[in-house]
């Protein structure tokens, strides 16, 4: 069972080497920013709880993040693997999930980092805004504060997955197919 952690800032390109790796492996693709927006969308108090945080940059709380991920993994125990895409994002949210994984006997393979600069991603970001229709996404403020936030509380699950010897990088700059390249080969040394 292979079951990947992608990590990295906002418009590193999580979402996009998902979709790739899911099609190539066959895996349960699990974003929480995903399942928030879904949320909104469908107006759940959840959703709205959830969008005032979004829409400033900053994470939703764990608690809400955590109880997502459990009611989706223990719907989907019959998955090839997972890729987990824009979760866990801090130190308690990857100790809650490696409880829930242990729980259910499934081991972590390990995490895929992909490494941008700040500039591309600002640039990357903005120009996805003009398309995605998301909030975050077109405010330049919006999304330092999220690279900041992603520098704070997210780059401490470096040392996390590193002590565990899970911690894998590949550059994050070039064609969509060359990062995926990057990406499979450092899945074939795991
Ligand atoms: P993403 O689609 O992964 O860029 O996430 C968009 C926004 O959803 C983030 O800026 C956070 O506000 C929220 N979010 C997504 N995943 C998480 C998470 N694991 N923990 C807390 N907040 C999250």
């Amino acid at each position: 069972m292979l079951n990947l952690i992608l990590f990295g800032p906002p418009g590193a390109g999580k979402g996009t080497q998902a979709d790739f790796l899911i099609e190539k492996f066959k895996l349960n693709h699990i974003s929480t920013g995903n399942l928030l927006r879904r949320q909104i969308a469908s107006e759940t108090e959840l959703g709205l709880e959830a969008k005032s945080y979004m829409d400033k940059g900053f994470l939703v709380p764990d608690s809400i993040v955590i109880g997502m991920i459990r009611t989706k993994l223990l719907k989907n125990k019959e998955a090839n693997g997972y890729i987990f895409d824009g979760f866990p994002r801090t130190v308690a949210q990857a100790k809650a999930l490696d409880e829930l994984l242990d729980s259910l006997g499934i081991p972590i393979t390990g995490m895929l980092c992909l490494i941008v600069e700040k500039k591309e991603l600002i640039d990357r970001l903005l120009y996805r805004g003009i398309t995605s229709g998301r909030p975050d996404d077109q405010d330049v403020s919006v999304i330092e504060n999220r690279i900041k936030v992603y520098q704070e509380k997210t780059e401490p699950l470096r040392d996390y997955y590193m002590a565990q010897n899970k911690y894998h990088c590949v550059e994050g700059t070039g064609s969509v197919e060359d990062i995926a390249q990057r990406l499979i080969e450092t899945i074939s040394t795991i």
